[in-house]
């Protein structure tokens, strides 16, 4: 069944076009930072087949010397300013470890301008040229919380996951961190190689940054064990849709007449996808095509 169409008669099988099933315990207010437990809409399902061969990437650790040597004009040590945000994303409910654990290790003052490097632990988006702004790390840490939600620990560094708009490339790095491998998508050129070049010292050997509209995912890289949308669009691509294993889970924010929330689709079967409506939120729009 195509994921998008509207089945008339969808008594087993629910597109996640279809009228969302709103769960209002699941939207705390914006930056309240609790976390929502994902409403279980998956049936016990064995966990996805693994590749004969992977290839070990989560566990990454960033080159340490090289970026806090780059950090003059960080008020704090970047590593100390790093554990307060840490401190700061676990209180305000992030539970995931290994998530904690890859914001503790990526260096967040390199992904912004040098003007604003002082404020890059501050829970606050920023510009990042082009119109476009990186992710707060309260939003960083949760979506890839929610993603890695439903795939333990020791199944991570097998796990493949795709981000569709890399931006300065703060985001991809973190997932870096806590997934096997990780393709990440910009449509703008001048961020793409920008984000390239800010990378190039991590040395993170499983991501794969890719220049092109990520609204058609990654074929050669599909399926995935998770997808994160990093901009809003008014519906989920439907190519991402069926990118997506079984089981895996997507996330979205999704703008809806200008207001924007946060849509996580399960994929549960070859033709059945779930949706689950989560926070508000706020992300720059998706939009078609390169630039
Ligand atoms: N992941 C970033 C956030 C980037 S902002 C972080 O670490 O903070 C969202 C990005 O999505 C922007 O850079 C924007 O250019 C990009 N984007 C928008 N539409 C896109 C599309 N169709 N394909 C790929 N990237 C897209």
């Amino acid at each position: 069944m195509n994921p998008n169409s509207k089945d008339p008669s969808p008594t087993t099988q629910t597109g996640p076009d279809l009228a969302p099933e709103v769960a209002p315990e699941l939207a705390p207010e914006v930056g309240s930072g609790e976390p929502a437990p994902a409403r279980r809409v998956m049936r016990p399902s064995p966990k996805p087949p693994l590749p004969p061969q992977t290839r070990k990437g989560a566990g990454n650790r960033v080159a340490h010397a090289a970026f806090e040597a780059a950090a003059a004009g960080v008020g704090l040590a970047p590593e100390r300013a790093r554990q307060r945000m840490v401190a700061s994303l676990r209180a305000s409910g992030i539970r995931d470890e290994g998530v904690l654990e890859a914001m503790q290790q990526v260096p967040r003052h390199l992904f912004v301008e040098d003007a604003l490097a002082s404020r890059a632990y501050e829970d606050v988006a920023l510009p990042i040229g082009h119109g476009q702004t990186i992710s707060k790390p309260s939003t960083v840490a949760r979506m890839i919380e929610i993603i890695a939600a439903t795939i333990p620990r020791e199944a991570r560094s097998r796990a493949q996951v795709l981000e569709v708009g890399t931006g300065c490339g703060y985001q991809a790095a973190v997932l870096a961190e806590v997934f096997g491998e990780v393709v990440s998508i910009e449509r703008v050129r001048g961020l793409a190689e920008d984000a390239r070049a800010r990378l190039r010292p991590l040395r993170l050997g499983n991501l794969r940054l890719v220049f092109g509209d990520g609204r058609l995912g990654a074929p050669s890289a599909a399926p995935f064990d998770g997808i994160l949308l990093a901009a809003a669009g008014a519906e989920i691509p439907e190519e991402l849709l069926l990118q997506m294993k079984v089981p895996s889970r997507l996330l979205a924010p999704i703008d809806s007449g200008g207001r924007q929330s946060l849509h996580l689709v399960e994929r549960v079967g070859n033709e059945t996808w779930h949706l689950t409506v989560l926070d508000a939120v706020r992300f720059v729009p998706l939009r078609a095509g390169t630039t």
